[in-house]
C-alpha cells in the first residue's frame, strides 16, 4: 500500500532527540521549544509565539486570549477542519460559514460581506490544502467594519500571499505540526501574535492560569496546552528544512499534474496571484460528468494498493454543531460539490518518484 503520508525525518531531528535525552530535557522546560518559538516568530514576523501541544488546542487558545463575548459571529470557510468551528463553539461565539471558491477551494472572500452583522467580530481565515487565502480583500474587509483576523495557517507553513508570510496577517495566528504539514513534532501547535496582552494570556492559560508572581495561585482557568522539549527538537530539525520540504512537494505535486493531464479531473492551480501551489495535500475534484464520487474511486484505489483520504465535509453538513450556528440559511454549493468530489493522494515527504508514477498508473487505470 502507499500510504497518503511517510514524513522524511533524515535531517537533523535523531541528533536533537538524542540531545533531549542526554541532557534529560524532556518536558515543556527545555530549550528546543523556546527556540521552535523563536523560529516560527520569525518565519511568519510575528512578536510572540507561544508554542502547545497540537494545532486544535493552538486554535482554542487563540479564541479564547481575544476579548469575544458569548453570541459574537465569527465569520469562518465552510470548508475546513471541525477544530476552526469546535473552538469557535466553546469561546461561546456563533460560527457564520462561508462557502468555497471554486478554484482554490479557499473561503470565497467575495461572499464575507454578504453574512456581516452588528454581532460580527471576528474573521477566522484558513488557508485550504496549499495555497493561500485572498488577504487583500480580507484585510479590507476586517479594517472596514473593525473585525479581527483569526488567521489558521496549520497548512500554510512558509507560504505567503503578496509577500507578506500566512501567519503574520492574524490578530491572532495558529499552526500545527501534525505528522502531515509540512513542519512536522508529531503532534504540535503553536499560537503567534504582535500583542503583549494576547501574548502574556496565551502564556498564561496554556499552562493552567498559574499566576506568574505567585505559583499555584491562579486568577484564570488555563489547561494544560504545553509542548515538551521532545516535540520541539523534532520541530526545529524540520523547520531547518522548511524550503526543501517546499520544494520536494511541489515536485510531487507537479508529478501528480503532468501525469494525470486529460483524466476528468480538476487540481487547484499550481500558481494563483503571486504565490506557488504548496500542496500541503496533492488533491483533485472528479468532474460532475464523471459517474463516480470521491468514495467510490477511494473503494477502487485501495483495492490496488493507492491510499487516499476524503476532502473535508462542510461545516454546515456537521449535525454536531447545528444547535451552535446562527440560523440563517446561506447556500454553500461549492464546498457541498468538493466534499462530495475530491480526494487527496499519497504524498508525504518521503514518497518516492517511483511510488508516485505508480500511484499514478492506478489512478489513471481507475477513471480511463
Ligand atoms: C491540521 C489542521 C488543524 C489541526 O491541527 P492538529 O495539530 O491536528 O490538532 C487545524 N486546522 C487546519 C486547517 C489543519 O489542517
Amino acid at each position: 500500500m502507499i500510504p497518503v503520508t511517510r514524513v522524511d525525518l533524515g535531517g537533523n531531528e535523531a541528533r536533537y532527540l538524542q540531545e533531549c535525552i542526554e541532557t534529560s530535557w524532556i518536558s515543556s522546560e527545555g530549550p528546543f521549544v523556546r527556540r521552535f518559538e523563536s523560529d516560527m516568530a520569525s518565519l511568519t514576523g510575528q512578536k510572540h509565539a507561544i508554542a502547545v501541544a497540537n494545532g486544535s488546542v493552538a486554535l482554542d487558545l487563540a479564541l479564547s486570549i481575544l476579548d469575544l463575548r458569548p453570541g459574537d459571529e465569527v465569520i469562518m470557510p465552510d470548508f475546513t477542519i471541525i477544530s476552526c468551528a469546535s473552538a469557535v463553539v466553546r469561546a461561546g461565539c456563533v460560527p457564520v460559514f462561508v462557502d468555497a471558491e471554486p478554484g482554490t477551494w479557499n473561503m470565497d472572500t467575495t461572499r464575507i460581506e454578504d453574512v456581516i452583522t452588528a454581532r460580527t467580530r471576528a474573521i477566522m481565515v484558513v488557508h485550504i490544502y496549499g495555497l493561500p487565502t485572498a488577504m487583500d480583500k480580507v484585510r479590507e474587509i476586517a479594517d472596514k467594519y473593525d473585525l479581527l483576523i483569526i488567521e489558521d495557517a496549520a497548512e500554510a507553513h512558509g507560504q505567503s500571499f503578496a509577500g507578506t508570510p500566512c501567519g503574520g496577517f492574524g490578530d491572532v495566528s495558529t499552526f500545527s505540526f501534525y505528522a502531515n504539514k509540512h513542519v512536522s513534532c508529531g503532534e504540535g501547535g503553536m499560537v503567534l501574535t504582535r500583542s503583549d496582552i494576547f501574548a502574556e494570556r496565551a502564556v498564561r492559560m496554556r499552562n493552567l492560569g498559574f499566576d506568574p508572581q505567585r505559583r499555584f495561585f491562579h486568577d484564570s482557568l488555563g489547561w494544560n496546552y504545553r509542548m515538551t522539549n521532545l516535540q520541539a527538537a523534532v520541530g526545529c530539525a524540520q523547520f531547518e528544512r522548511l524550503d526543501a520540504t517546499i520544494a520536494r512537494k511541489r515536485q510531487i505535486g507537479i508529478m501528480y499534474r503532468e501525469q494525470l493531464t486529460g483524466l476528468p479531473l480538476r487540481f487547484a492551480p499550481d500558481h494563483w496571484n503571486e504565490s506557488d501551489n504548496h500542496y500541503w495535500v496533492v488533491g483533485a475534484v472528479l468532474d460532475d460528468s464523471l459517474g463516480m464520487d470521491a468514495l467510490a474511486l477511494a473503494t477502487k484505489l485501495r483495492e490496488r494498493g493507492v491510499d487516499t483520504r476524503p476532502f473535508f465535509w462542510p461545516m454546515s453538513e456537521q449535525p454536531v454543531l447545528a444547535p451552535y450556528i446562527s440560523g440563517r440559511e446561506y447556500e454553500h454549493p461549492v464546498a457541498a460539490g468538493i466534499a462530495r468530489r475530491g480526494l487527496y493522494f499519497p504524498a508525504g515527504t518521503a514518497i518516492s518518484n517511483d511510488e508516485v508514477q505508480a500511484a499514478c498508473t492506478v489512478i489513471r487505470n481507475c477513471l480511463g
